[in-house]
């Protein structure tokens, strides 16, 4: 048994980045993770001889000076070599059936874009363009921001939703659908989804995109030096089984080994509902939180893809693609059957750096599928799942295949390799009990005033992660930042970050 100031439950983004800060300061932290590698959705792993990312695809704002640029620099965990910048010219390919458009990078570039393509809605663009850019103003943790923020203009970001803006903006239907695209980054409907969050993530993709030259595992690496280098543990192979509460406070952390490590503090960052089950003692919260841990609504499932193309033609390395139906996002995450066209796909290229006589292209496919179609093989072992489970799996994929296929002829039998996912596998990944992509459904209803953590019923059981603010590696991190914070004290963090934002121009 060991004593440390902070035990952290898990390694994804969010709980090394709080491991990362909070060992800077001074604390001791011993972070526990229950796979073989930290990283949690950063995993990569190995096929057909080419790497391939579960859930690092890109990333923005990581140009110097820019919120993730500066927060890494602060982490000492700011590698250039582990990050590649996408293609400026063009870096999200949007397909929907009766046009393309592509994001250039830069505010600009993309109103000069799209004010190409849809020239009568010119004021209509720029105004939600200078919206986003004011909307992020209110979030200090993402500007680095030591001053008072106006808490009615915070509330009004939180509280208003996409749609709201978009529609009093412009009634074209195009525009508006362009608009949404990137609501399949967080899996949150427009009318929904809190416009001050989506703009954070919209501005930070604008501004500065990257993908990652050595796959998400790199990354991780980065973060987990610099935890060490300040004196942190990270041990694998160590499942959490128990949060031990003593006096209303945690006191311990047990792990199925049989380990026990004792925190001041102990931070979670796995899905809360899997934290909350953790704790010895459920008396400690109170019957209305217990319902709504119950109920609070997931995020969709994902399916994933990961194969080899002979269409290299067809794909530039340094470019995402996503794929639409003209159903409209509000309906991406409705599902009919496996059996049924999905309404979006995402393709990803699997390396960056492929070069131009590359006779495969390798890449990763994902689109939204529901836990309930896997159900029958949640309680499986991985690995060793039944050879129905693998039919279930095809039909879908077939069907994914399909769709892109309208976008890309042939696109089928250009494939030569592949293995897929469902959301049994995200289950055995990361715990999120539907399989969940982004944790819980980060509507409205759960953000802002009404977001879970950091803080719980518990008061030195804190909690992290992509649930308790917004998904994607940025928003993890972020989530960690905050909830280390809560430790330290935000505000001379922020000072901290802000003077090296600025020390680099920005
Ligand atoms: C398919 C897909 C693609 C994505 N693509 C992108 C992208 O391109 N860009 C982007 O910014 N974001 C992307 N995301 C989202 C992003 O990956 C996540 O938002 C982020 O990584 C979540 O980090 P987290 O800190 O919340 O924790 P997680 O990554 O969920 O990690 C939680 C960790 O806790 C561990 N754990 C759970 N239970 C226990 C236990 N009992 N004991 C010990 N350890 C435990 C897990 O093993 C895991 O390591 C994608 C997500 C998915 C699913």
């Amino acid at each position: 048994m060991k004593k440390y100031d902070v035990v952290i439950i898990g390694s994804g983004v969010s709980s090394l980045t709080s491991a990362a800060i909070l060992s800077k300061k001074g604390y001791s932290v011993c972070v526990l993770e229950q796979h073989t590698k930290p990283g949690g959705y950063m995993h990569c792993f190995s096929r057909f001889g080419e790497r391939f990312d579960t859930g690092a695809h890109y990333v923005g704002a990581l140009d110097r000076g820019q919120p993730f640029h500066t927060l890494l620099t602060y982490l000492n965990a700011y590698d250039p070599s582990v990050f590649v910048p996408l293609d400026p010219t063009g870096f999200d390919v949007f397909r929907f059936p009766e046009f393309e458009i592509q994001f250039p990078k830069g505010y600009a570039q993309v109103i000069n874009v799209l004010t190409e393509r849809f020239p009568t809605e010119a004021l209509a663009i720029q105004s939600f363009f200078s919206e986003i850019q004011t909307a992020v103003q209110c979030f200090p943790t993402y500007e680095f921001s030591d001053e008072t923020i106006d808490q009615i203009s915070v509330m009004r970001a939180i509280e208003t939703p996409l749609s709201v803006v978009v529609q009093r903006l412009t009634k074209n239907a195009d525009l508006q659908a362009v608009l949404y695209s990137y609501c399949t980054l967080h899996g949150v409907i427009p009318s929904d989804a809190p416009f001050g969050l989506h703009a954070i993530m919209m501005d930070s993709i604008i501004r500065g995109p990257y993908g990652f030259a050595k796959g998400g595992d790199a990354f991780t690496e980065t973060l987990v030096r610099a935890i060490q280098k300040n004196g942190g543990e990270v041990h694998l192979r160590k499942r959490v089984n128990r949060i031990e509460i003593e006096n209303g406070n945690a006191k311990a952390v047990h792990a199925a080994d049989g380990g026990r490590y004792e925190g001041k503090w102990v931070l979670s960052g796995c899905h809360p509902k899997h934290t909350f089950q953790l704790v010895d003692r459920q008396e400690v919260f109170s019957p209305a939180f217990r319902e709504r841990m119950k109920n609070i609504k997931e995020t969709v499932g994902i399916f994933g893809i990961y194969g080899l193309s002979s269409q290299t033609h067809s794909f530039n390395p340094l470019k995402n693609y996503y794929y639409f139906s003209n159903q409209g996002i509000e309906n991406a995450f409705n599902f009919g059957s496996p059996n049924s066209k999905p309404s979006a796909a995402f393709l990803c290229p699997a390396s960056r750096t492929l070069s131009a006589g590359a006779e495969k292209f390798p890449f990763s496919l994902h689109a939204a599928s529901p836990m309930g179609w896997f159900s029958d093989w949640r309680d499986s072992s991985f690995g060793k799942r039944p050879d129905d489970y693998r039919q279930q799996k095809e039909v879908f994929a077939e069907q994914v295949f399909k769709f892109v296929g309208e976008y890309h002829p042939h696109f089928r039998e250009s494939l030569s390799k592949y293995v897929t996912s469902s959301p049994v596998t995200n289950l055995h990944y990361n715990g999120s009990e539907e399989g969940s992509s982004y944790g819980i459904y980060h509507s409205i209803q759960n953000t802002g005033a009404r977001a879970l953590g950091p803080r719980t019923h518990v008061p030195n059981l804190l909690i992290t992660g992509q649930s308790t603010l917004f998904p994607g590696i940025l928003g993890a991190a972020v989530a960690g930042l905050r909830t280390a914070g809560h430790i330290v004290g935000i505000k001379p963090i922020l000072k901290e970050l802000k003077e090296i934002k600025l020390a680099n121009g920005c």
